[in-house]
């Protein structure tokens, strides 16, 4: 696999989401371990999206979640009567 540099951020995306096909998603781990590039890509990518989960559990431990929790639902709901439509 080559490096795609304009790709990376995708990838390293798609990858820590699971959302590769399991093909893509091996190339992925073995361009990874040969690519310093890529390795610290998918590192700061992860580190990011760690920081935002600990952000949002810390808004939602606060205190102000009835509310946030009621409009996560409504949109959880809407999504998956969408599904529902496509299946
Ligand atoms: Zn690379």
């Amino acid at each position: 696999m080559e490096c795609q540099e304009l790709r990376r951020d995708e990838l390293a995306g798609k990858y820590l989401n699971q959302q590769l096909d399991p093909t893509a998603q091996d190339e992925f781990e073995v361009h990874v371990l040969e690519c310093a590039n890529c390795l610290r890509h998918v590192e700061v990518v992860q580190a990011l999206r760690q920081e935002l989960f600990e952000s949002a559990r810390r808004v939602h431990t606060a205190g102000i979640q009835s509310n946030c929790k009621t409009k996560r639902r409504n949109s959880f709901f809407l999504l998956e009567a969408e599904w529902e439509d496509n299946g």
